[in-house]
């Protein structure tokens, strides 16, 4: 959430679930708003529709633009801009790719073998851009941990949950990362076709902790 300097305006960016790939969301929005009722989270007015943006967005195959659609409460200001949840704001490549190259570091893939097993070569994402996915990654990863551990526990899960946490002495950001993988395993017990799991868990996270 950010407050624009010299004005009331407020943005904010809600993930929501639009379809279950790019060419889906494409299909159904690009001339057509998705229809849906928000009420605002500052004063709790109904939102109405408030126009759109386009933004590029990478694939595991092509770079394509999209129309991002907006909100905004006529009571207070604060607009909402509604993001697919294959998306985050701050990467252009989908969701599912950059799972898809963490999942493969975390099995011993080397650099070169994730950039070329996850993209085709005409979106070929770079090693650096890899690296700050994995820093991302890393950074984030206890908290979204921690985050479903307590749902789970509060949904009436009785495993050991801090038990499978893989290294109990001198624990490194891998160890993390594991438990994270076996936590979501549990969370969403069917593994969502083609999607992977962070598409569904960004929507449940601040975007400030998204994966
Ligand atoms: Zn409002």
């Amino acid at each position: 959430m950010a407050r624009n300097p010299g004005s009331i305006t407020t943005y904010m960016i809600k993930l929501l679930h639009f379809g279950r790939s790019c060419k889906a969301y494409l299909r159904l929005y690009m001339d057509h708003p998705p229809d849906v009722l928000l009420d605002c989270e500052d004063c709790g007015c109904r939102l109405h529709k408030h126009g759109r943006y386009y933004r590029s967005v990478t694939t595991k195959r092509e770079m394509l633009r999209i129309p991002i659609y907006r909100q905004y409460c006529p009571d207070c200001g604060t607009t909402v801009s509604l993001l697919p949840d294959f998306l985050v704001p701050w990467a252009r490549c989908v969701t599912w790719v950059r799972e898809a190259a963490m999942v493969r570091r975390q099995k011993g893939f080397t650099w070169r073998q994730i950039l070329t097993s996850t993209a085709s070569p005409s979106v070929r994402y770079s090693r650096r851009t890899l690296k700050r996915w994995r820093k991302r990654y890393e950074q984030k990863a206890a908290s979204a941990a921690m985050r479903l551990a307590s749902q789970l526990t509060r949904a009436g899960y009785d495993g050991d949950l801090l038990g499978m946490y893989p290294e109990k002495i001198n624990p490194g950001p891998a160890d993390t990362l594991n438990w994270l993988q076996k936590l979501l395993s549990i969370y969403c017990p069917v593994k969502p076709w083609r999607r992977g799991y962070w598409a569904f868990l960004n929507t449940r996270l601040p975007v400030a902790e998204q994966l």
